[in-house]
């Protein structure tokens, strides 16, 4: 096993066992969660400067997906994310890298810079389920997802379902009486009002950019 291959691996199970204890709010799991990402993006930066993108000929069809997976969550780094989504667009036109990987990095990229996303890959919880977040073409998704080996909009969004049960609402403390109140938050650049249960006042909510920090209150 290269050594290359050996780190992605290892720095994909980090990533992977930090977001398992996020949603099971785990105390610090989603400080945690940016700290291991903020690593990985530096890492990677390195990595793809001195040697270019790590493709399967390289590092094996998992070492290849696990550096997919790094940049998927260099959220924090926009221009490393972007400099990723064309070394990656390279790859997977010489059969280094899988179009799939390609397809959710894609719609990364477009949703972090303001633009609709392409392939639905890109979810956010919404009414008790999950939704594709801002989408281009919603009637002509399945055509652009089978292009890439994605099965229907649909499926996947019930897979997820299954996968991870009913999504919560993101929580928020009342400013005014500090009760919890629940938010299905909108796309960025939107914003929702929600009302404290307890003491029926009423709040602004946007979420902030980038994402991964807590959304903005602001009373109405
Ligand atoms: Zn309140």
């Amino acid at each position: 096993m290269s050594h290359l291959r050996e780190e992605l691996l290892r720095r994909r199970d980090a990533d992977q066992e930090a977001r398992v204890s996020v949603p099971r709010g785990a105390p610090n799991a989603l400080a945690n969660t940016m700290r291991i990402d903020d690593e990985n993006a530096v890492w990677l930066r390195e990595v793809v400067t001195k040697f270019g993108w790590p493709g399967r000929s390289v590092v094996g069809d998992d070492g290849a997906h696990a550096a997919w997976l790094l940049a998927q969550h260099a959220d924090r780094d926009p221009a490393l994310q972007k400099h990723c989504l064309t070394l990656l667009e390279q790859a997977v036109a010489v059969s280094e890298a899988e179009p799939r990987d390609l397809a959710f990095l894609t719609d990364r990229v477009r949703l972090a810079s303001g633009q609709s996303q392409i392939y639905g890959t890109q979810m956010t919880p919404r009414g008790g389920r999950f939704a594709a977040r801002r989408l281009a073409d919603p009637e002509t998704v399945d055509e652009r997802r089978a292009s890439v080996g994605l099965e229907p909009l649909n499926e996947y969004l019930n897979r997820a379902l299954e996968l991870y049960g009913p999504p919560s609402p993101a929580r928020m403390i009342c400013p005014n009486c500090s009760a919890e109140i629940g938010v299905w938050l909108p796309e960025p650049g939107a914003r929702t009002t929600v009302e404290c249960a307890s003491c029926h006042s009423i709040w602004n909510v946007r979420p902030s950019i980038p994402e991964t920090t807590m959304p903005v209150v602001t009373q109405t």
